[in-house]
């Protein structure tokens, strides 16, 4: 068995990405918005600003405590419009009154760098070149630097959200891989992700997961962040399943790291993509 240290995996990634952000002449900036006070969002945010600031990347905060949709989707068209702006991210979730799915999709694809708007995920299913959302492409990264045999492989993933579930459907099924999809209303889950050669777990359901739904020597990625009095725990019962896996993701520092690490990785995609463009 073997704990996949998503700390080690970011250290790596980070140097190659540093490398190519001091190729690039131009400054980049991203600008996250938030809307009210999330204290998780908070803290994502503030992760994203440290690892902006460490690989040399400007960041921009915009918070509103209270803004309307048609308001908050005129300053995303500022920012479309803007050259000084590479990426432009809303932190999720927005109040109830404003519909998420309208206000991303005002964000120009190319600088879409938390890879949501609708155009996003059609180039993702089309086979052409886009944004991906950072969390999917940060199971990719794990999965590679850890040797995983993709192609050809059963992957069964749990969760079928934008986020996660579904880009990362479209990312492995252009790695080759055989995908099957479960979600809420999947019959026999168990008799599903007994099957997975590469069981990959985003539902946000602390420990549903657990070693009777493992194949021996499955690699087993836990995407799931679930909090409670003050600790994290993931989708999986990590302690009781890891014997049984070739490799396991631990919560936290295991996906967690790559995410904000394939952010990075995003602008200077989107910087590209507009150069091209
Ligand atoms: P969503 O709530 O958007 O989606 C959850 C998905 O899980 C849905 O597709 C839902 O099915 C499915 N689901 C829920 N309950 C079950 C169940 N009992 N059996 C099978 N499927 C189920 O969540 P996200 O995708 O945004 O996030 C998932 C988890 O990943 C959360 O814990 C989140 O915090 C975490 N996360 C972690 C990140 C990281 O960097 N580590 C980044 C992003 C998210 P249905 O579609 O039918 O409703």
């Amino acid at each position: 068995m073997n704990i996949i240290n998503g700390k080690q995996i970011q250290e790596q990634k980070l140097k190659f990405i540093s490398k190519n952000i001091s190729k690039i002449k131009d400054t980049l900036k991203l600008v996250v918005i938030q809307v009210g006070d999330n204290e998780a969002s908070n803290v994502y945010i503030k992760n994203k600003q440290k690892i902006c600031e460490k690989v040399g990347i400007l960041f921009e905060h915009i918070k509103y405590d209270k803004i309307n949709e048609a308001k908050l989707i005129e300053r995303i068209e500022e920012l479309n419009t803007d050259k000084s702006v590479t990426g432009i991210l809303v932190q999720l979730p927005l109040p109830k009154d404003i519909n998420e799915k309208r206000v991303i999709d005002a964000i120009h694809p190319l600088k879409d760098v938390d890879g949501l708007t609708t155009v996003n995920l059609g180039n993702l299913f089309s086979g052409n070149k886009g944004l991906v959302p950072c969390t999917a492409l940060g199971v990719l990264e794990i999965l590679k630097s850890i040797n995983a045999p993709i192609e050809g492989s059963n992957v069964v993933i749990v969760g079928r959200s934008r986020l996660v579930g579904l880009p990362l459907s479209g990312l492995l099924l252009r790695e080759n891989a055989t995908v099957t999809i479960c979600h809420s209303k999947t019959k026999d889950l168990k008799e599903k992700t007994k099957q997975a050669d590469i069981l990959i777990v985003a539902i946000g359901k602390k420990q549903l997961i657990k070693e009777s739904y493992i194949k021996e020597n499955a690699i087993v990625i836990d995407v799931g962040i679930n909090r409670e009095e003050g600790k994290l725990y993931g989708d999986c019962d990590f302690e009781n399943i890891k014997d049984k896996c070739n490799a396991i993701t631990p919560v936290p520092n295991g996906v967690g790291p790559l995410t904000v690490t394939m952010l990075i990785n995003n602008i200077i995609e989107a910087y590209n993509l507009q150069k091209n463009n």
